[in-house]
């Protein structure tokens, strides 16, 4: 590999790239870790350290990395027709059969999507595309939504607005107007006496609470993550979903699920809709879509809402320049052809993560942590001062930040929310990486209590 100059590429970084959710004078003091390839479950730095990425980039490069057929259907699309633009009322083969194969794989009658760059834009979409389908049937006041203290939408204004992280909404004005929050399902901070599923009842209802104390005629549509990735993958209990999902048909709320993180294998299901057993009537996606290779979201609407919103809603007045850009489409149509032809989300459901879960739950045993969950390929480690206790360390992210930095040490990526250690690798990996994780893991959780 050619020489590079790290020290000189940190001090250029560090004088000119602002970097996203970062303390940036921290991270110049530091100096940002530069990476230089990828293949298959594992990066390397500039340094030569090989890493085992335990995170899939940030949850999404599900097919693993140095796929060539991913680099060669983009390059065969940009030397052929490298742009075009609904604006012009033109369109293009690979995002018509996109948009087919989206219908094809999510649930029921989700059969109809619009094309972003991102999931922020996507949520985006959702917020104004939803509000503009009740105000053409006349009911303009129909115009809340409602999201989850703590749930991760993006980090546009509506995708921040109707996320829940405190933190996002001190900055820049936020939230916009009539967004509204109820509590989270974390049984392990919340759930006191109950049962997990008798606590997904009583968390679904607090959804109920909300829309009675706003009036049902005033709520639009309720927005949730199937699990909550952000915030520390939260796992409601099997009850939750479909409570909701009660709770939204009785007051005719439209369903929004935010499948970001979950959609395209993450739970094991295609879809974290379909492992709760739910039918949204909207549905946002993107990371695995490509499975990160190149950017793309996507808003899903059912017949319902897209009927609406063709036959009534006139003109359109939302888009991208970028909006179903071929060289995207085509990169996640050869992304999804390989996870189908593969049946890479298939072998992660019968037979990584049934191996994966046994190895989370030893490192369960550990003695830092109080709870170890997990859904298929993705989930926590909660770190805990007191084994047996559901209780959190009084100065709440030291001791998650300290496990990453030991694991990164280590070899191994994990990001740390909080205490939380999270896990979401890609789909591909073998048993082996799953030792490979619990060996490195037990390690930096021996060197971090
Ligand atoms: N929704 C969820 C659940 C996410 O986790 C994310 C990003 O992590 C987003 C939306 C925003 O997607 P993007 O970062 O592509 O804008």
């Amino acid at each position: 590999m050619e020489h590079i100059d790290i020290t000189r590429l940190q001090h250029l970084d560090a004088e000119h790239h602002l970097h996203p959710f970062n303390d940036n004078a921290a991270l110049a003091k530091k100096g940002t870790r530069i990476l230089v390839k990828g293949e298959g479950a594992y990066v390397w730095d500039a340094e030569g350290h090989k890493l085992l990425d335990a995170f899939a980039g940030l949850w999404c490069v599900n097919l693993g990395y140095g796929r060539r057929e991913l680099g060669e259907a983009a390059s065969r699309q940009m030397t052929q027709l490298a742009y075009y633009n609904s604006f012009f009322q033109c369109t293009v083969e690979p995002t018509i059969q996109l948009a087919v194969k989206l219908a094809e794989l999510t649930p029921a009658d989700l059969n109809h999507a619009f094309f972003t760059n991102s999931g922020s834009e996507a949520n985006d979409t959702i917020l104004r595309l939803v509000r503009h389908f009740w105000a053409v049937q006349d009911q303009p006041q129909k115009n809340i939504f409602i999201g989850r203290r703590n749930g991760y939408h993006g980090t546009t204004m509506a995708g921040a607005s109707l996320g829940g992280m405190a933190g996002m909404h001190k900055q820049g004005g936020l939230p916009i107007p009539d967004i509204h929050h109820i509590d989270p399902p974390f049984w392990f901070a919340d759930g006191g006496d109950l049962s997990p599923d008798e606590y997904g009842i009583v968390a679904a209802r607090r959804l109920e609470q909300k829309i009675l104390e706003l009036g049902p005629d005033r709520v639009a549509a309720f927005i949730g993550e199937p699990i909550m990735g952000a915030i520390g993958v939260y796992i409601p209990p099997m009850t939750y979903w479909k409570e909701i999902e009660r709770i939204c048909r009785q007051y005719d709320v439209l369903l929004v699920a935010d499948e970001v993180i979950c959609g395209f294998g993450r739970t094991g299901e295609w879809f974290g809709s379909q492992y709760f057993g739910i039918t949204p009537d909207v549905m946002t996606l993107a990371k695995g879509i490509t499975s990160g290779y190149i950017p793309l979201g996507a808003a899903m609407f059912n017949d319902r809402v897209a009927g609406v919103l063709k036959h009534q809603g006139g003109e359109l007045a939302h888009g991208c320049t970028y909006s179903g850009h071929p060289v995207c489409t085509a990169v996640a149509l050869e992304n999804i052809r390989i996870l189908q032809e593969e049946g890479i989300v298939d072998r992660a459901r019968t037979e990584i993560a049934p191996y994966l879960a046994e190895r989370w739950a030893e490192l369960g045993e550990h003695r830092l942590v109080g709870e170890a969950r997990i859904a298929g390929m993705v989930g926590a480690l909660e770190l805990v001062p007191r084994k047996g206790e559901r209780r959190f360390f009084d100065e709440r992210g030291h001791v998650g930040v300290l496990c990453r930095d030991t694991a990164l040490k280590n070899g191994l990526i994990l990001r740390a929310t909080y205490d939380s250690m999270l896990l979401s690798p890609p789909l591909i990996w073998t048993r082996e990486q799953v030792d490979e994780l619990f060996e490195k893991a037990w390690k930096s959780l021996d060197e971090t209590a």
